[in-house]
């Protein structure tokens, strides 16, 4: 019930956002995780860095961006007339990669390095230049990042080696930023994959899936887990994906208007109870869903926890009381109760589930 403030939230209780998209004229586009934006509302770069600082200083207000600047304006540069398979200019590809990890409120030094990350791999610029102009610190980050991005992988085997790939991937990043950026790079590589030939896009959706997906998982970033795994789930298994986005569309504004209802309840009781707390709705992705499905052999209707509400409080003792007062008001459902307090799970989530 209680839970790390990384983890993904829909405030209102909404399906992830691409459940919305029901894409009839080929205009709307899912661009963030945030909403349905036009394709063109966010092409310009200059717009998108603004997005950026923007986001910067909700989570560090008083943030000196000179640097941020600097290096923006460097990568733009350097990239030059490279241009995305989307046509589009190819900084707009670091700019993204930059606002993910500031949606994940990410220091400094990691925003810059994002900038700068394809940098030495793609251009002219090399690893001195940036440490001369950034710091050891931001050339360390970038040189990670290029790094693991040389690992290769062989296609085929991907599924057979995914734990050593992984475990070679997580002892060849010195710095755990290093890992969070790449997984920001390859999260908009992913929001982009529409762009790349069907058997890349397939290629990249197992890697995501198998190295990528367990990687965010074990960080305990569910922000990045949950859409790395959905989008790959749309490129492997196209069908069953627009299928659950599909059913799950049609019943959204009945369960929106339950899950509005029941936090409502629960914000009451807990108020009676006198336990602070902060309650949210959240909506099961579509992958977990999917698996759900295929491993149990349920049907959509079967599946009870489509929705859920999320508790959050501020201490143990207070999580433990929120759960009695919950389990008072309703009636908990015999052998699903978790306590991964007790128990916390192997990436340190501890939390309770009923
Ligand atoms: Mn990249």
């Amino acid at each position: 019930m209680s839970e790390n403030k990384t983890t993904y939230e829909s405030l209102d209780g909404k399906i992830a956002p691409e459940a919305l998209l029901k894409d009839t004229r080929g205009k709307l586009q899912m661009v963030d995780g945030h909403g349905i934006k036009q394709e063109a509302d966010y092409d310009d770069p200059d717009k998108l860095y603004g997005m950026l600082i923007a986001r910067i200083q909700k989570y560090h207000p008083s943030a000196d961006v000179t640097q941020i600047e600097k290096a923006y304006n460097l990568a733009k540069k350097a990239h030059g007339d490279q241009k995305r398979k989307s046509g589009e200019p190819y900084i707009i590809h670091p700019l993204w990669v930059a606002i993910i990890l500031a949606d994940l409120e990410m220091d400094k030094e990691t925003i810059i390095a994002a900038l700068l990350h394809d940098v030495v791999e793609d251009t002219v610029m090399t690893d001195e230049e940036i440490k001369e102009e950034f710091g050891p610190e931001v050339a360390l980050l970038v040189d990670g990042v290029t790094k693991l991005g040389q690992i290769a992988y062989d296609a085929d085997k991907i599924e057979v080696q995914a734990e050593n790939l992984r475990k070679m991937f997580l002892a060849m990043a010195k710095d755990i930023r290093v890992i969070i950026i790449k997984l920001a790079d390859r999260l908009h590589n992913m929001r982009t994959l529409k762009y790349m030939k069907p058997e890349k896009q397939k290629e990249k959706a197992r890697e995501t899936m198998d190295i990528y997906a367990p990687i965010a998982q074990r960080l305990g970033i569910s922000k990045l887990k949950i859409e790395l795994e959905d989008l790959s789930l749309k490129y492997l298994e196209p069908e069953a994906y627009y299928d659950l986005v599909e059913k799950i569309a049609v019943r959204k504004s009945a369960r929106d208007a339950y899950v509005h209802r029941l936090m409502n309840d629960v914000e009451a009781c807990l108020k009676d109870a006198g336990i602070k707390a902060t309650v949210m709705g959240r909506a099961k992705h579509f992958f977990s869903i999917y698996k759900k499905m295929v491993n149990q052999n349920k049907t959509l209707d079967q599946i009870y926890d489509l929705f859920a509400i999320r508790i959050i409080v501020d201490d143990v003792k207070d999580c433990y009381a929120a759960l009695g007062v919950i389990h008072e008001k309703y009636k908990p459902i015999p052998g699903r109760f978790k306590d991964y307090i007790a128990m916390p799970k192997p990436n340190m989530y501890q939390s309770l589930h009923t």
